[in-house]
């Protein structure tokens, strides 16, 4: 098979046989297939989509493209919960020790960030010695000790996920619903999941911009993951502004710590409650929703979740003295407000906006194996919140930067993000849509 008719086939809008998709993965694993003709290839699936079928065996292809594990030596039943992307998305580090500390295992597969949308693995890098290079001895080690581990792909677990992700990241192919259908789909099967909750968010900040696209995105991966024999389910939520207040690595590993300690922002406290409900339903672990909400209410209330976390850092290597010492994480040089010009109520904050303005602050990659600055971001200000009532000459947000010109752009770039209203303005609605 030439790679080239491959490529040439999908650009014209045919459909690709499942032959022909594991050929083109295995070859870009193997390196037979070059970076150049995997981004062509992705370019015209992003063009030219791909039906159920094909996406059906793109994910399959990527599982497979290495080992899978069989977690059930190690625990009976395994639940994962996996986002589509967003902003100041950090709900892996609340839920995953929520869960775990009410008893039901957590092995998780992550990403790295993604375009202008955070990925767990830089987050937990953050944290001076953290490890998500485990083997996979390594990782079911964990899970039985601790009852939760979050690892990166590896050349062992999904590499093709691996590579594809890292592709996507800097050739523009990201917001694809094939692509990231199996991207997410893959990772989990590889990983040994049981139960998959999908996080599915839609808006500005999201890949999949409308709640119709986000639920065509959720509904493909429930019928990948139902056909290969997992149990599913699915929350459409918003992602018009960023999530909680914390935008970039290091700053929102900070804003996770606080919430597992019982503070922070009331939409993101929310949002780690219905994931983490779900999670506990899903695992059979609550009879009813509201009692799994209650049960996640009260692990984060009384400190179990915390005490998770804890022992979840420092069994992959974090500095136990860093734990609740933000001191200890990453910091920029340069912490400067974005003062609001006037009076009102704040009715949007660009999610993607304030996303791409922490890329360019040297919080995401421009190319592929870029380094990442850990510690750069956004904090977003009380009055930063969409539907807050906003005081002329007060901070929106604060800019976290390495240089005083890299400030400067943000400072320009954020000023556009934002829009006030002299009118009073609805707060955007958080979950959308359950789907079980
Ligand atoms: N998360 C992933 O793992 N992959 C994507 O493509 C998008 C979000």
């Amino acid at each position: 098979m030439r790679f080239v008719d491959v490529i040439v086939k999908k650009r014209e809008g045919f459909e690709l046989t499942p032959e022909e998709i594991g050929a083109f993965v295995r070859g870009y694993v193997t390196g037979e297939v070059p970076d150049y003709q995997a981004s062509a290839w992705c370019m015209a699936t992003y063009f030219r989509s791909m039906t159920a079928r094909e996406t059906t065996s793109l994910t399959e292809a990527m599982a497979f493209s290495g080992a899978t594990l069989d977690l059930h030596d190690v625990a009976p039943f395994i639940v994962d919960k996996h986002s589509s992307g967003g902003v100041g998305d950090k709900t892996t580090l609340v839920v995953g020790p929520i869960a775990a500390s009410l008893g039901v295992p957590v092995g998780k597969m992550s990403g790295r960030g993604l375009s202008y949308s955070g990925g767990t693995l830089d987050k937990l890098e953050s944290i001076p010695g953290f490890n998500v290079n485990l083997s996979i001895q390594q990782f079911k080690d964990q899970l039985r000790r601790v009852g939760l581990v979050v690892a990166g792909q590896t050349p062992e677990l999904a590499p093709a996920d691996g590579k594809l992700y890292a592709l996507r990241d800097v050739t523009g192919t990201v917001p694809s619903l094939p692509l990231i259908a199996s991207s997410i789909m893959s990772k989990k099967i590889a990983a040994g999941a049981d139960a998959i909750v999908l996080d599915v968010k839609v808006g500005r900040g999201a890949f999949m911009e409308s709640e119709a696209e986000g639920l065509e995105l959720a509904r493909l991966m429930i019928q990948i993951g139902t056909g290969l024999g997992k149990k599913m389910s699915a929350l459409i939520g918003d992602m018009s502004q960023p999530l909680g207040m914390a935008i970039g690595n290091a700053l929102e590993v900070v804003e996770a710590v606080e919430m597992l300690q019982g503070h922070g922002a009331e939409d993101f406290r929310r949002h780690c409650i219905e994931v983490a409900a779900e999670m506990l339903l899903i695992a059979g672990a609550a009879p009813t929703v509201e009692a799994a909400r209650s049960q996640a209410e009260a692990a984060l209330q009384d400190g179990t979740a915390w005490s998770k976390y804890c022992e979840f850092v420092i069994a992959q290597g974090g500095d136990p003295a860093g734990l609740s010492e933000s001191g200890r994480l990453p910091r920029a040089p340069v912490i400067e407000p974005l003062i609001a010009p006037a009076s009102g109520y704040l009715a949007r904050m660009d999610a993607r906006e304030v996303g791409l303005t922490v890329v360019e602050l040297g919080g995401g990659r421009a190319k592929k194996g870029d380094p990442v600055d850990l510690a750069v971001g956004v904090v977003l200000a009380e009055q930063g919140k969409v539907g807050m009532q906003v005081r002329a000459g007060e901070p929106l947000l604060w800019i976290h930067a390495r240089t005083a010109a890299s400030l400067e752009a943000a400072r320009a770039r954020l000023s556009n993000a934002y829009a006030l209203s002299e009118t009073p303005v609805t707060r955007p609605r958080l979950i959308h849509q359950i789907i079980r």
